[in-house]
C-alpha cells in the first residue's frame, strides 16, 4: 500500500453489532490511507501483518474523539477515542497521549469535509445496553455533548486532560438555542467574585460543579480559562465551564421586568403599546449607574392611558426607595413591595411588561410540543409507500435521523389522529418506534418518527439481509416485539395491526413496533371492514373476523402469527388461502403449521397465542417469561450490547 498515511497496532474493543456479540478487546495492526481505516490481525513476534479484519470508509466517518476512559480500566486501555460511522462507534485504545492525539487530529483533518458529521457525541463508552454518559438506553440516542472545535480540529491537549467547555444541550429543546460564547480572554472577573450561571450544567465528571440557571456561584480558582473552581450556596466546590456564567453585578438580568439598555421613549411606546392599566418594566436611567420605573397607567378615566417615570433613589445607608421611604436593601424587594402597594404611585406594579426575545423554547417550534415546525425538516430521500403515502427519510434540525410519513389527503382521519398523537408522544420504550411530533399546519400533514435503518422486519426477513440468521436471532427478535408489546400492553393500548410489516429494524439489528394505534384513523373501507381487501385477515382471531372484537388478545394473537413471519424469514401467513376461505376456516380451528426453524418449544407459545378462548391465550408480560425460558441456550447473555 504506497498510501498509507499513518499506521500504528492499537487495542480494538469488539463492536457488537448484534447484541448477543462478546465484548473483547483484541490487539489489531491498523492503517490509515486517504480512503480507509483498516484493521488487521497480526504476528506480534514477527511483527508481521496478517488477515484483513475490517475496515472503515473514511467518508462515512460522522466523528472521530476521545472516550473517557472507564473506571478501573487496565493501564494499556488507558488512552482511548472512538471513531463514529453508520455503524456505531468503533472503539480503539492508544499506547499513550501522543499517539492518540496524533490519530485523532489526523483523521479530523481528513474527514472535516464529510456530510454527515455529527455536532454531538457520546464522551463516554456504551456498555452493558448504556451509555455511561448520559445513562440512556437507546444506542441511537443522541449525543450528550456538543463538540467543540469549530474547524473540526483538536486543539493540543493541555496538561489537564479534559475536554473544552460542555455547550448547554443535553436536552432536544436547548438544541437549537445560540451556543454560549466561546469564553472572553478578559472577562474582567477575577478570583472571590460572584458570578450567575446562565445555563443549566450537569456534571460529567466527578470533579465538576453542578449548576442551576440563574444560581449564583463564588469564583475559586482560574487557572484554566476553560474550567474555573467555584463554590455554591451550599459550599459545594468543584470545576464549571467557564462560558456558563457571567459576573453577577447587579442581578437584575435575571428578573423579566428588567430592560436593559431601554430609553425613555422606547419605555412609553412599549408600554402603551401593551396598554395595560398597572403596566410596568425597569430600565436604566439616564444617570450612570441608577435605575427608573416606567409605568402605564389608565387611572382617572383615562381611556388613553400615560406613562410615568419613577428613578429609584438610594439612600445615604446605601438603600432603594421610589416615591415615599419604603427602603429596602435591593432593588427586586423594592419592587416585589410595589407590585403589591402603590405607595405613593399613581397605580401598583401589576403587569410586567417585558422585551425580552423568548428563548426558542421547544427547540423553536412555536406552537405546542407535538407540533414540529416544517422548516426544520430536511427530506433527504424516499423509503417507501405505505397506506397513508410516500414515506421519507430525513433531518430534524440539521442532526436527527427521522422518518417523515407524508399523509396523503383523504387517507386519514386528521383531527382525531392529532388528538391521539399527544399520547402517542408520551409512549416511550427502546422497543418501540418513537413518534418525535408531527406537523398539521399545512396540508398534508406529517408524522415525524425515529428513523430505523433496516428498515421494515418483513422486508428484512425475507431479503435475507441478516443473511442465513441463527435461531438466536430469530428468537431475539421475537423478544424485542414482545418487550415493546408488554409496555403497550402496561399502558393498556392496543395495536390493532401488529405484524412484521409494521416492524422496523435499527441498525445493530433491534426490531421495534410501529404504527400502534393508527389503523383507527386509516379512511379506507378495504383496510377497516374485515371484509375489506387490506384489512389484516392473515393476523386475526376468530373474534375480530366473526365480531371485530379488537382486545389485548387478539394483538396477542397477531403476535403469534409475526412469530411465525419471522421463523419462516417472511412467508405469507396460510399462503394457499384467500382471504374469504381463512375468515371461514380459522374460526373453525385452521391453525398455521410449525415453521422448520421453530422448535417444539417455540412452536408451542406460538399455538398458546392462538387458542380459540381469548382469555387462555397469554398476556405479553407472561410472554416475556416464557421467552426467558426459551433463550436460555442463548450464548452470552450477560453480554448485552
Ligand atoms: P404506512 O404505515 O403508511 O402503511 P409504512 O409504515 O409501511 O407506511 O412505511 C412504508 C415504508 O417506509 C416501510 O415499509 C419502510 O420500508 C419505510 N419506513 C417507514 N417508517 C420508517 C422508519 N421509521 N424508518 C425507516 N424506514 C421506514
Ligand atoms: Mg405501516
Amino acid at each position: 500500500m504506497s498510501d498509507i498515511v499513518l499506521e500504528e497496532i492499537f487495542i480494538k474493543r469488539s463492536q457488537q453489532k448484534k447484541k448477543t456479540s462478546p465484548l473483547n478487546f483484541k490487539e489489531r495492526w491498523f492503517i490509515l490511507t486517504q480512503e480507509k481505516i483498516s484493521y488487521y490481525d497480526y504476528d506480534a513476534d514477527k511483527m508481521k501483518r496478517k488477515g484483513f479484519k475490517g475496515s472503515v470508509d473514511l467518508e462515512k466517518i460522522k466523528c472521530v474523539e476521545i472516550v473517557q476512559p472507564e473506571m478501573g480500566a487496565p493501564l494499556e486501555r488507558s488512552f482511548p477515542f472512538q471513531i463514529i460511522y453508520d455503524e456505531g462507534p468503533l472503539y480503539i485504545f492508544a499506547r499513550n497521549e501522543d499517539i492518540r492525539a496524533q490519530w485523532i487530529d489526523t483523521l479530523k483533518q481528513m474527514v472535516h469535509h464529510n456530510k454527515d458529521r455529527m455536532q454531538k457525541y457520546h464522551p463516554c463508552f456504551w456498555v452493558d445496553g448504556m451509555w455511561l454518559c448520559c445513562q440512556q438506553e437507546v444506542k441511537q440516542a443522541m449525543g450528550c455533548k456538543v463538540l467543540d472545535g469549530k474547524n473540526g480540529t483538536s486543539q493540543r491537549r493541555k496538561p489537564r486532560v479534559r475536554e473544552k467547555p460542555l455547550p448547554p444541550t443535553p436536552t432536544e429543546e436547548k438544541v437549537a438555542r445560540p451556543l454560549p460564547p466561546e469564553p472572553a480572554e478578559p472577562s474582567g472577573l477575577s478570583v472571590g467574585m460572584t458570578v450567575r450561571a446562565e445555563y443549566d450544567y450537569s456534571p460529567i465528571t466527578a470533579q465538576d460543579l453542578q449548576l442551576k440557571k440563574n444560581g449564583e456561584y463564588t469564583i475559586l480558582e482560574m487557572s484554566d480559562p476553560n474550567w474555573w473552581k467555584a463554590r455554591d450556596q451550599l459550599g459545594n466546590e468543584g470545576y464549571i465551564p467557564s462560558n456558563y456564567v457571567v459576573e453577577a453585578k447587579t442581578g437584575l438580568e435575571q428578573y423579566d421586568w428588567y430592560c436593559k439598555n431601554m430609553n425613555r421613549s422606547q419605555a412609553e411606546a412599549l408600554l402603551k403599546s401593551e396598554n395595560k392599566d398597572g403596566g410596568f418594566l425597569v430600565r436604566d436611567s439616564s444617570k450612570a449607574g441608577k435605575y427608573t420605573v416606567s409605568l402605564f397607567s389608565k387611572g382617572g378615566g383615562e381611556t388613553q392611558g400615560s406613562c410615568k417615570h419613577y428613578n429609584i433613589c438610594t439612600s445615604s445607608q446605601g438603600q432603594f426607595y421610589l416615591a415615599e421611604k419604603h427602603n429596602f436593601n435591593t432593588i427586586p424587594e423594592l419592587i416585589t413591595y410595589h407590585q403589591h402597594n402603590a405607595a405613593g404611585m399613581v397605580s401598583r406594579l401589576k403587569y410586567i411588561i417585558s422585551n425580552r426575545a423568548q428563548p426558542p423554547s421547544t427547540a423553536g417550534l412555536g406552537y405546542g410540543v407535538w407540533e414540529i415546525d416544517p422548516r426544520y425538516l430536511t427530506f433527504i430521500k424516499e423509503l417507501g409507500n405505505g397506506q397513508f403515502g410516500v414515506v421519507k427519510y430525513g433531518k430534524l434540525r440539521g442532526q436527527n435521523d427521522v422518518a417523515i410519513k407524508m399523509i396523503k389527503e383523504g387517507s386519514m382521519s386528521e383531527d382525531d389522529f392529532i388528538e391521539e398523537a399527544k399520547i402517542m408522544m408520551k409512549l416511550r420504550h427502546e422497543n418501540l418506534v418513537q413518534l418525535y411530533g408531527v406537523c398539521t399546519k399545512q396540508r398534508p400533514i406529517y408524522i415525524v418518527t425515529e428513523y430505523l435503518s433496516n428498515g421494515c422486519l418483513l422486508t428484512y426477513l425475507k431479503e435475507g439481509l441478516t443473511q442465513h440468521p441463527t435461531t438466536v436471532q430469530l428468537l431475539e427478535m421475537c423478544k424485542d416485539v414482545t418487550e415493546g408489546m408488554a409496555y403497550l400492553e402496561s399502558k393498556q393500548y392496543l395495536h390493532r395491526d401488529l405484524a412484521a410489516r409494521n416492524c422496523l429494524v435499527d441498525s445493530n439489528g433491534t426490531v421495534k413496533v410501529t404504527d400502534f394505534g393508527l389503523s383507527r384513523y386509516v379512511l379506507d373501507d378495504e383496510y377497516t371492514s374485515s371484509e375489506g381487501s387490506k384489512f389484516p385477515v392473515r393476523w386475526s382471531p376468530p373474534e375480530v373476523l366473526l365480531y371485530c372484537k379488537f382486545s389485548s388478545k387478539s394483538d396477542i394473537w397477531a403476535y403469534g402469527v409475526l412469530m411465525w413471519e419471522v421463523y419462516t424469514l417472511g412467508r405469507l401467513p396460510y399462503e394457499r388461502l384467500n382471504n374469504t376461505e381463512i375468515v371461514d376456516q380459522v374460526p373453525r380451528g385452521l391453525r398455521l403449521y410449525r415453521p422448520q426453524l421453530a422448535n417444539e418449544r417455540v412452536y408451542s407459545i406460538m399455538t398458546s397465542c392462538w387458542q380459540e378462548k381469548a382469555d387462555e391465550r397469554p398476556s405479553f408480560q407472561e410472554l416475556g417469561l416464557l421467552g426467558k425460558v426459551c433463550g436460555q441456550t442463548r450464548p452470552q447473555a450477560g453480554h448485552k450490547d
